[in-house]
Order: C-alpha cells, then structure tokens, then sequence
C-alpha cells in the first residue's frame, strides 16, 4: 500500500467507527480497530481486480454489517472474513486474539465461501444443505455473507462477462431467496437489481431509464400533500412512508405476467401507518377524495386479512401527473 492508499484506508476505518457509534456508543472498539489493524496487515500485499488496496472490502463490507446494527463480534468477524481464505491466519489466532465467537463466525462465512455453486439438482441440494447449517449455528454467519455478496455485487464490474454472469446467476437462485427468507429486504432488492444488470443490462437499463423520469421528487411531494390534508382533517401524528419498486420486481411483472411499464401500477407506493382502524378509513376516505381512485384496485386487508394476520387497506390511485401510486 502507498502512503496514501494508507490513509484513505484508515479514514475509512475512521467512518466506519463513527457509523457504529451512533447506534452503539458501548461497542468494544478497542478490539473492533484491532481487528481492522490485524486484517489490514494480513491483506498488506493484496489488491482488488480494480487495483484498491484489499482491505478496503473487508472494510466496505463491516460498512453494510454496521448499517444494520450488528453487534461487535459480527463488525468484527466482516472485517476480519477473507483472512482464513486469503491470508495465512489461522482459526487458532482469531481466537486468541480476538474470541472464540469471532473466530466461529469467521469459519462459518470462510466455509460458505468454499460451497461451490453448481447448477445441477442434486448438488445443489447438497450445496443448500450446508448453507442452511451454517445459518442454523449462528445466523450472523449468512447475514455477514450476503453483505459479502452484497459489496461484490457492488464493485463486480471489474470481473470478465463469464463470471459476472456465473455470480449474478447465483445470487438470483442462492443469495436474494436467503435474504428475502430472513426479510431483509433491501439487501434481497439491491442484490436482485445488481444481478439483473449483468444478466440482461438491456431490460435492466430500460427500466432504469423509464423510472429515473419521475424520479423521487414525485413521491416526496405527494406524501407531503397527504401529510398537510390528513393534518387539517383531524388526523394527527400519521407516519408516512413511500417506496419505489425495485428494477427486478418490476422486470418480473412485465416480463411474467407481459405488462408494459404503464400497466404496472404498484411502481409508485405510498404507506400510512395510523394509530387505530377508524382512522385508517377515514384516511382512505380522504385519499380517494384528493386522488381519482382506479376500479377495482381497492382490497380491505382488514376486515378480510391475510392467512399471516396481515391487516391494511390497499388502493391504486391516479397522481396530479396522471401516474398512479
Ligand atoms: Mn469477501
């Protein structure tokens, strides 16, 4: 590592300290920049496919790990995961060093890294079988790994077409169902998205295109105008939440159920949570007085909810613009 990579590396560190801080100021810090040292020194002399200093993966990904609130050990064990495979440390060392628990997690996310992914049935019955053990001892091993995934996905541009296509491939079939299996939502979409960019970058930027349109500004002004309407109509402290869909769930619909964009009405969604169930349809009163409402797009979750307990009501409604949300 130059000097300057140097540096850039341990303000990285810095920024990564700072992040944990803010959801928890008693995290064992002395040991989580020991360890950041320990796997700085054990990756010195390796670099990435783009030529960034090593570390800076490890560090990116105890980045994702910290951005959902993991504990110490788990920050740890991100920081310190490819050093089993990559690096002449030992299981024995990581121990020592840090914890025994550390040293597990580390293990545990070096041994999914050795599943070799096939296509073929029966081995990867074999392949999900290992996968599900790991999780089962401690499944900060899979969270740890599919934030692994994650920052591979991220920075995969640097890889040659046939294994972007082989990475892609398998976290579409292996890694999205996992995340989506411990609801971790926004990990499962972005991993989707990423690996729909390198299995069809045409659709993939079509759709791109067609949503950068609107943009978000759309949404922030209309949960804006919902916020003020419900306020002056007596309904207080309603918390508003809006969300695009992602690019691959919009894929999946156009392409499976043969919609086109306009079709889709669920691109653009708005959520209001409220306090009681009188207030929810009160809401919805005052939604389909301000917003044409389309037919038959309205379902009440709760006097009918799902087989889970799921209870809301859902509406499609047309925007100022003419898009419907
Ligand atoms: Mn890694």
């Amino acid at each position: 590592m130059t000097a300057e990579e140097l540096s850039s590396v341990n303000e990285r560190y810095e920024a990564l300290e700072a992040s944990i801080r803010t959801y928890n100021p008693n995290a064992d810090f002395d040991k989580i920049r020991r360890a950041f040292a320990y796997a700085r020194d054990k990756h010195i002399h390796q670099h990435r496919k783009d030529g960034s200093p090593y570390i800076t993966h490890p560090l990116a990904v105890a980045q994702v790990v910290s951005d959902m609130h993991l504990d110490s050990e788990s920050i740890m064990a991100a920081l310190l995961h490819d050093c089993i495979e990559d690096t002449d440390a030992t299981h024995e060392e990581i121990a020592k060093l840090f914890s025994p628990a550390v040293a597990e997690l580390v293990e545990g996310v070096t041994k999914l890294t050795r599943v070799q992914y096939v296509s073929k049935e029966e081995e990867q019955m074999e392949n999900l079988r290992k996968m599900l053990l790991a999780m089962s001892q401690d499944v900060r091993v899979m969270i740890i790994k599919l934030c692994d995934r994650l920052h591979n996905m991220r920075t995969g541009d640097a890889w040659p077409e046939q294994k972007r296509r082989d990475k892609a491939l398998e976290t579409m079939e292996v890694y999205a169902p996992i995340a989506h299996r411990l609801g971790i939502s926004n990990i499962k979409e972005e991993l989707e998205d990423r690996s729909l960019q390198y299995l069809d970058p045409v659709g993939y930027n079509m759709i791109r295109s067609l949503l950068n349109k609107h943009g978000d500004d759309f949404l922030n002004d209309i949960c804006a105008t919902i916020q003020e309407h419900l306020e002056q109509n007596g309904i207080h402290g309603a918390t508003i939440r809006h969300r695009v869909k992602s690019i691959y769930g919009i894929y999946r619909k156009m392409y499976m159920q043969n919609k086109d964009f306009e079709e889709i009405y669920d691109i653009y969604a708005v959520r209001i949570i409220l306090e009681n169930v009188s207030e929810c349809y009160n809401a919805l009163g005052l939604i389909h007085d301000m917003y044409h409402p389309l037919p038959n797009r309205f379902k009440d979750y709760i006097s009918t909810p799902k087989p889970n307990g799921y209870q809301s009501l859902h509406t499609t409604v047309i925007g100022h613009e003419g898009i419907p949300f």
